[in-house]
């Protein structure tokens, strides 16, 4: 008999196009009685099963974005005594005095956005709860959600689940000779309709490695004012900037403080993604909606390493100046060893990923490439059709995560040469 494990997002993906927005297998359909409607809309996280596929052929993971090296000691002491000291039981639902307070304390210092730990802040189980609470705080059954594509594959599934119809618009990849992922500006005022209740906006962008700079930003604010839209920005790879890129927080442009919920959390900036520490920032009555979701979906996040969290955003600048320069060194140590095998990449200009033309090798489609990658070659990627609502859009890209340390870039190195050889 076939269970309901059986069916990874993967074979999946071969009968349906897109993660987010087509109907299940046959498996599922005779299920189907015992299913919610949304289940059937999308599939599993594609990023997450190649992390299992990593695995099960002992291959190097630069498919999942999670760091392969140690957080910092400092953090994971204040974790340990944390522990020790008995903050053991649950912290306020909405997140602890301390945690919050270092949020408001570093949005105010580093964009100088005043925050109200109090009434405008609510930890969550990580950046994902926290998306995922703030779309069902806010979108009613019909309303739209603009996403700009490719897309963090999250997004469609979440706005799905709250009742919401993800629209998508276009970011146009740099022509061969470099620049940057860029949109039309017709496609997106066009996005903006009647029904549209928020626009997610991921910058520093995955899996594009985009910094949408302050005149593109300034262009999703007029539309926001005119079509009475809020904002809801991911800003996990806020730390993570090179070549000089600028992080700009929406909330901190004129007209947007109102509108604008802005998420972040501690994986990516301290390097603990199992830690499960993310925020919302909003205003009150905004926050007050996204604190009762998140009350009844998780109760609240893990109280020692709340405490912990209240050290990391205490460390000092220079944390964050040697963060961003040892991903920079790693962004430059992978991109010319997938150069030299064949894969076309797109230089990101933050975040730690890096998307790539795989048009080369000839391969029907990423995920055969994908496939082949990590049994064959012993590399795990992301088959970029999991970026995509229309999985041929993705076809010929896949992306690689540089979140690792300099021997396992060295290993997939090796191993990038054979296959070179056997193309
Ligand atoms: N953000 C990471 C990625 O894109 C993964 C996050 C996750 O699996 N929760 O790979």
């Amino acid at each position: 008999m076939v269970s309901l494990t059986d069916v990874s997002p993967l074979r999946a993906r071969r009968n349906i196009p897109c993660a987010s927005l087509f109907p299940m297998t046959q498996v599922f359909a005779r299920s189907k009685h015992f299913l919610s409607d949304k289940v059937e809309h999308f599939t599993e996280s594609v990023i997450r099963e190649m992390t299992r596929q990593a695995m099960q052929y002992n291959a190097v993971n630069l498919a999942q974005g999670f760091p392969d090296f140690s957080a910092p000691a400092e953090i994971k002491r204040a974790a340990q005594e944390a522990i020790e000291s008995d903050v053991n039981q649950y912290a306020i639902t909405w997140g602890a005095k301390s945690l919050r307070t270092a949020i408001a304390k570093q949005m105010q210092d580093r964009q100088g956005i005043e925050v109200d730990p109090e009434k405008e802040v609510v930890v969550c189980c990580g950046s994902t709860e926290a998306m995922i609470a703030t779309l069902l705080a806010v979108c009613n059954a019909g309303d739209e959600v603009v996403v700009f594509e490719p897309f963090y594959e999250n997004y469609g599934p979440d706005a799905i689940l709250s009742g919401a119809k993800p629209r998508y618009v276009s970011l146009r990849p740099p022509q061969p000779s470099g620049g940057e992922w860029t949109f039309d500006e017709q496609e997106l005022r066009h996005a903006f309709q009647r029904h549209t209740k928020a626009i997610i906006v991921n910058t520093p962008n995955n899996p594009t490695g985009k910094v949408f700079n302050r005149k593109e930003l300034e262009l999703i604010r007029d539309l926001c004012v005119e079509y009475n839209v809020l904002a809801i920005t991911d800003e996990i790879y806020e730390h993570i900037l090179y070549d000089g890129s600028e992080h700009i927080s929406l909330a901190r442009l004129d007209g947007m403080r109102d509108r604008t919920i802005t998420i972040n959390g501690l994986s990516k900036s301290y390097s603990v993604t199992g830690w499960r520490v993310g925020w919302a920032v909003a205003p009150p009555a905004i926050t007050n909606a996204i604190r009762k979701v998140h009350d009844f979906l998780t109760v609240g996040a893990p109280a020692p390493l709340q405490e912990a969290g209240a050290a990391a955003l205490n460390l000092p600048a220079n944390y964050y100046r040697e963060l961003a320069e040892r991903y920079r060194t790693r962004r430059d140590h992978l991109i010319p060893a997938l150069e030299k095998a064949g894969f076309r990449c797109y230089r990101p200009r933050g975040a730690y990923y890096v998307m790539t033309d795989i048009s080369a090798f000839a391969f029907a489609s990423d995920v055969e490439f994908a496939a082949y990658l990590v049994k064959e070659i012993g590399i795990a990627c992301v088959p970029g059709s999991s970026f995509y609502k229309h999985p041929k859009d993705g076809a010929q890209q896949v992306r690689f995560a540089f979140c690792k340390k300099p021997e396992t870039l060295d290993e997939a190195a090796r191993r990038l040469q054979k296959l070179k050889t056997h193309l």
